[in-house]
């Protein structure tokens, strides 16, 4: 049985400020949520107050990316160390976001997996086709390469602490969602291709959430699907109500 894990990417949203009454917000009705793994992923700047503020609560602590080196002349990035530092538990990798704007390549997101997963953070590893590869025909050829080069090398004991998000990216802020059919469909490849990589023990142990314009509304239908194992949320992770409402759904 997995349990479902929803996480909000609040991406470069929030002051400090507005992060504490975000995350204010949220404690209300999740701070002791056991049904639902419960994630929230703030800016670098909020992470120190946010994680302050997550003490004796069940929500967990993400961050939005992670440098794949250890520390040393790196500008601008983050470590590990400094994510740990502040309680961090997971790191989502490879956004379509830093694919499309910053040209991560399936090759450096499967550096940075690894480090996570060497210094004990979970990578949330995103994959996704564009609208074009859609119309193409070329959906499962993409998604299967991502996840083939983005978690290349990656043991099933390993697997464990991997959380995948297939996020099609014609449906990221679009207000466009995938059918719960065609969301299925890919993740029930995607578990196929993790069974081909390290065997279906460590593919049915897996958890693949669902991203792109998820929220309240198709929620649940989403999350009734037998292969998605909760969400990733941008928009709908800004707003307490709605993002409270969409962790319900999963309950
Ligand atoms: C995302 O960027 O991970 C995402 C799913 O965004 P949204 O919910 O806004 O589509």
């Amino acid at each position: 049985m997995r349990k479902k894990i929803i996480a909000g990417n609040w991406k470069m949203n929030k002051t400090v400020a507005e992060a504490v009454a975000l995350v204010e917000g949220l404690k209300i009705d999740l701070a002791d949520c056991m049904d639902v793994e419960v994630v929230v992923c703030p800016p670098f700047t909020a992470l120190k107050t946010v994680s302050d503020k997550l003490e004796n609560t069940q929500i967990k602590l993400g961050s939005q990316n992670m440098s794949s080196e250890d520390d040393g002349a790196y500008t601008g990035e983050i470590s590990h160390t400094m994510l740990k530092e502040l309680f961090v538990k997971y790191v989502i990798l490879g956004h379509s976001e830093r694919r499309e704007y910053y040209k991560e390549t399936d090759f450096w997101v499967n550096k940075k997996v690894k480090k996570a997963l060497e210094k004990n953070l979970r990578p949330i590893v995103c994959v996704g086709e564009k609208l074009e590869d859609r119309e193409a025909g070329n959906t499962e050829k993409v998604v299967e390469e991502q996840v083939r080069g983005s978690l290349a090398d990656i043991t099933a004991a390993q697997f464990e602490n991997v959380v995948v998000a297939y996020e099609p990216v014609w449906a990221i802020g679009t207000g466009k969602t995938a059918t719960s059919e065609q969301a299925q469909e890919v993740h029930k490849f995607i578990r196929s291709i993790i069974a081909d990589m390290v065997g279906q023990k460590a593919a049915d142990g897996l958890r693949i959430q669902y991203g792109g314009s998820m929220k309240a509304a198709n929620a649940k239908e989403l999350l009734s699907q037998p292969d998605i194992d909760g969400g990733l949320i941008g928009g709908a992770a800004l707003d307490a109500r709605s993002f409270i409402d969409i962790v319900k759904a999963g309950m």
